[in-house]
């Protein structure tokens, strides 16, 4: 069992405001007392019993930590300590002020995709970087790819949340049901082994939508957007792709592909055309050809609307579970924990994070 600073953490940080939130509980901002720097620290409350339906289990806990100690990469968020104690854990992490690569992107009047191009190059290395450990982070959607600092010349990429990331040992074979449907591969929806080049499949689906403005599998509902993921019902819409660059489609096409031997890998990635171009009239072409921000935009909204739907929606559940609850104790334990949510009912997509794996 790995032992975390048994140490109270505010002896040594004073906790600041809430930077974001997720199924774990909240991220703060923290100061560190001795010289000022500041961290971000991610608050996760533990299960208390095998019971419960609050909290996550330590094990979980672990797991991240230690998937997170052997990734240090400028891409990827750093680890700096850990602290315990007996209702919760707090990751003190690199704190990352430059919020999320698609907000950033959506705030620009337009975008050539040669400058989408650096953003992606850094994405690919960060990833690349993790399948070298043989580390797949298996939730890579907009929301977890981040900017240090935005006011920067160049803003570098900080790829986030390894609550779903998984470390192959040698010769394992490892199935899970987890991810964010629009984002997932078809070896996910069919409970398929699966490998590092799972991660390539969503870094298509977004590079898709980065020039596109649309999502590539999109449909009514969740099972069918699942089901066109299957059936790869995919296309390059004229009407979206009009200003995207013939290279970049064929790197798109590289990576949604249903054999996952096929798949280009991140290595091979960085030396696509598209991204790395050969000749002169190839880099040309990446500088000719933009993003379609109007799409963008629009998408990008409602991606945000959806967010903050599925935030007041799962405020208004703990809300009504609170009203159940008996203890003044239990309530404390709702107030800050949102992993209690239930599998049922209408559940908006963003919010389908399925946890079954098995391997062997
Ligand atoms: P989810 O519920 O979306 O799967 P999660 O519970 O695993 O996420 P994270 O994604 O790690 O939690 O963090 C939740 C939010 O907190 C992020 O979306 C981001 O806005 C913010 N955040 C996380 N890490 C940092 C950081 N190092 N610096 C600044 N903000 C952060």
């Amino acid at each position: 069992m790995a032992q975390f600073r048994l140490q109270n953490v505010e002896d040594f940080y004073e906790i600041g405001v809430e930077l974001g939130s997720g199924h774990f509980g909240q991220v703060r901002e923290l100061r560190e007392r001795a010289c000022g720097t500041c961290w971000a620290g991610k608050f996760v409350k533990l299960r208390r019993s095998v019971s419960s339906r609050l909290g996550v289990e330590r094990k979980s806990v672990e797991h991240e930590v230690e998937i997170l100690q052997s990734l240090q990469h400028v891409n990827i968020m750093a680890l700096r300590d850990v602290f315990e104690s007996r209702a919760e854990i707090v990751l003190v992490v690199e704190l990352i002020r430059g919020g999320e690569l698609f907000d950033f992107i959506a705030a620009k009047e337009n975008l050539m995709e040669n400058e989408a191009i650096d953003f992606l190059k850094q994405i690919l290395k960060g990833v690349g970087f993790m399948h070298s450990k043989q580390i797949a982070h298996f939730d890579l959607k907009p929301e977890n790819i981040m900017l240090s600092d935005k006011n920067a010349e160049h803003p570098e990429i900080k790829i986030i949340d390894f609550g779903l990331a998984h470390r192959f040992n040698t010769g394992e074979e490892y199935k899970s049901l987890c991810g964010t449907p629009q984002y997932i591969a078809p070896e996910v929806i069919n409970y398929e082994l699966l490998s590092v080049a799972t991660d390539m499949w969503s870094i298509g689906v977004i590079t898709y939508i980065l020039l596109s403005g649309i999502s590539p599998f999109q449909g009514e509902t969740d099972e069918e957007t699942l089901r066109n993921i299957v059936d790869m019902k995919y296309d390059f819409d004229e009407h979206y792709f009009s200003q995207t660059s013939d290279m970049a489609k064929d790197f798109i096409e590289k990576l949604l592909i249903k054999d996952q031997s096929e798949r280009m890998t991140a290595e091979e990635s960085l030396l696509h055309p598209w991204i790395k171009p050969l000749t002169r009239k190839q880099a040309a072409n990446r500088s000719r050809s933009s993003i379609n921000m109007k799409s963008f935009k629009k998408f990008n909204a409602r991606r945000k609307w959806k967010m903050s739907y599925n935030m007041v929606w799962a405020c208004n559940r703990l809300c009504r579970l609170q009203l159940l609850c008996k203890t003044a104790k239990e309530d404390e334990e709702l107030r800050s924990c949102e992993s209690d949510q239930e599998d049922t009912g209408m559940k908006p997509a963003s919010l389908i994070r399925r946890r079954l794996s098995s391997s062997s």
